[in-house]
C-alpha cells in the first residue's frame, strides 16, 4: 500500500475553508453556531460525503463521519479536531487536524487500503471558549466530563442557552444523547499545530504528544480598606493590592520550586479597585492559572497558594476569598498510539521528537472515554491564535501522510 497525500487539494480546501470568515482575511473568525460557522459546517459536510464518508451529527453539533470497516461494529479508529476560530484568528489551528485528517481518510481509500475497525473523522464543536466561555464543549460532553444539566446552564453573551442556539442551528435531539459509550474508540489520534515554537527552533517535522497538561484556575478576590493615599499612615493600612502582590509571588515561587518544568502558573488579571492614584486599593480581583502534565502536582500548587491566602490575610488583616473555577485533570496519551505514529514516522524516515501539549486540546477530554494521542506540526514562529499563524505545506503534508499511515496501522 502505497499512500499519496493529494497537497494541492489540501492545500485549496485549507484556503476554502479560510473564506468562511466574519474577519477580513488573512484573519479567521468563526464563532459556533453563527451563519458563517454554519456555513462552514455544510460545505465540510459535502467534502465528507464527496469523499465517500457516512456524516452524522449529534446534538450539540459533533459531527462524525464514517468509513465503515470490514467490520463495523468493532471498536472505531477516530481523527479530527475542531474548525471552530476565535475572533481574530488564523487559518490552520484546528483546521489541519479536520482537513489533514479528512485527506489521510481520502489517501488511504484511494491506495485500496481495506480497514477492519471503522474509520471516522471527528469534527468537535465549540474547542474555543468563544461563545459559551468553556473550552472544548463538544468533547466535554462526549466524554461525559460535563453533564448535560451543566451544559444547558451556559449562556452566550447575548443570553441565549446553549439548547436554544443549537436548537436554532438545527440540531435536535438531546444533550443527555451526546456522551459516547464506553469503549466506542479503539483509539483517537489529534493532528494540530504545535502553537509553540519548539519544533521550528529545532528543525524538527513531527512532535508526537506524549502528555497533555491541564490548567487548575482560580478567581481571588481580595478586599482591605480603603482611604486617602496621603491622609492614612502606613501602619494603619490594609491594602489590598499588597496583599495581592504577596500572593502573586507565592503563585511564582509555588510554580517555580516543584522541581518540574512542566509546572506552570500565572496570574492573568488583576483588577485593582478604585483605580486612583490617589487611593489605597481597597479591593483586588485576580485570576490565577496553574499548569501541568502531573494532576498532584498541579493541585499541590493549587493548595500552597489557597493556603497562602489564609496565611496573607491574617497577617495583613484583609479578608482574601478564593474559588477554583474549574481544575481539569491532565492526560497521559496511550503507548499503542505513541508507538503507531513513531513507527508511522520512521517507516517515512521522518524525524520526530515527543512533546508535551501545554496547550489544551479536545484530546485532553477524549482521554477520559478513549487511548488518545496527538501529532504536532510545527508552525511560523510559535504563532497561534493570530491572523499571520501560518504552516508550510510540506509539513501539513507531513502531518497527514503520517497520521493517515497510523490509522492504517491501528484499523488493520
Ligand atoms: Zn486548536
Amino acid at each position: 500500500m502505497s499512500i499519496t497525500i493529494d497537497e494541492n487539494r489540501l492545500l485549496s480546501e485549507i484556503e476554502a475553508l479560510a473564506s468562511f470568515s466574519d474577519a477580513e482575511p488573512p484573519a479567521v473568525t468563526r464563532i459556533v453556531f453563527t451563519p458563517t460557522d454554519l456555513k462552514a459546517r455544510a460545505w465540510l459536510k459535502a467534502r465528507c460525503e464527496e469523499a465517500g464518508l457516512t456524516v452524522c451529527q449529534d446534538a450539540v453539533g459533533n459531527t462524525f463521519a464514517r468509513w465503515n470497516g470490514s467490520n463495523p461494529s468493532a471498536p472505531v479508529v477516530g481523527a479530527g479536531s475542531h474548525i471552530d476560530a476565535i475572533p481574530n484568528a488564523g487559518k490552520y489551528d484546528g483546521v489541519v487536524g479536520v482537513l489533514g485528517g479528512l485527506e489521510a481518510i481520502r489517501s488511504l481509500r484511494q491506495s485500496g487500503f481495506h480497514p477492519t475497525h471503522p474509520i471516522e473523522l471527528l469534527i468537535f464543536t465549540a474547542e474555543e471558549p468563544t461563545r459559551f466561555g468553556i473550552g472544548c464543549l463538544g468533547s466535554r460532553l462526549l466524554s461525559g466530563t460535563l453533564s448535560a444539566d451543566a451544559a444547558r446552564k451556559l449562556k452566550d453573551n447575548d443570553g441565549a442557552t446553549i439548547d436554544e442556539v443549537r436548537r436554532e442551528a438545527g440540531f435536535g435531539g438531546e444533550l443527555e444523547e451526546v456522551k459516547l459509550p464506553n469503549g466506542y474508540y479503539k483509539a483517537f489520534v489529534e493532528l494540530h499545530i504545535e502553537q509553540g515554537p519548539l519544533l521550528e527552533r529545532q528543525t524538527i517535522p513531527l512532535g508526537i504528544v506524549t502528555k497533555i497538561a491541564a490548567p487548575a484556575s482560580l478567581r481571588v478576590l481580595i478586599e482591605g480598606a480603603g482611604g486617602h493615599a496621603g491622609a492614612v499612615l502606613m501602619p494603619d493600612r490594609h491594602d489590598a493590592l499588597c496583599a495581592a502582590a504577596e500572593l502573586i509571588l507565592v503563585v511564582e515561587n509555588a510554580a517555580s520550586t516543584t522541581g518540574a518544568s512542566d509546572t506552570v502558573a500565572s496570574v492573568g488579571i488583576c483588577e485593582v479597585f478604585p483605580g486612583a492614584v490617589n487611593s489605597i486599593p481597597s479591593r483586588v480581583r485576580l485570576s490565577v492559572d496553574v499548569r501541568d502534565t502531573d494532576l498532584q502536582r498541579r493541585d499541590g500548587v493549587v493548595r500552597t497558594i489557597e493556603a497562602a491566602c489564609d496565611s496573607i490575610s491574617d497577617k495583613r488583616q484583609v479578608s482574601i476569598q478564593s474559588e477554583l473555577l474549574n481544575a481539569d485533570a491532565p492526560a497521559d496519551c496511550a503507548p499503542a498510539i505513541i508507538e503507531a505514529l513513531s513507527q508511522s514516522c520512521r517507516k517515512h524516515e521522518l524525524n520526530f521528537i515527543p512533546m508535551v501539549s501545554r496547550a489544551y486540546h479536545d484530546s485532553l477530554f477524549m482521554a477520559r472515554i478513549a487511548p488518545v494521542a496527538m501529532l504536532f506540526i510545527p508552525c511560523r514562529n510559535g504563532y497561534s491564535h493570530r491572523p499571520d499563524e501560518y504552516a508550510a505545506p510540506e509539513d501539513i503534508v507531513r502531518g497527514a501522510l503520517v497520521l493517515a499511515e497510523t490509522l492504517a496501522a491501528l484499523s488493520k
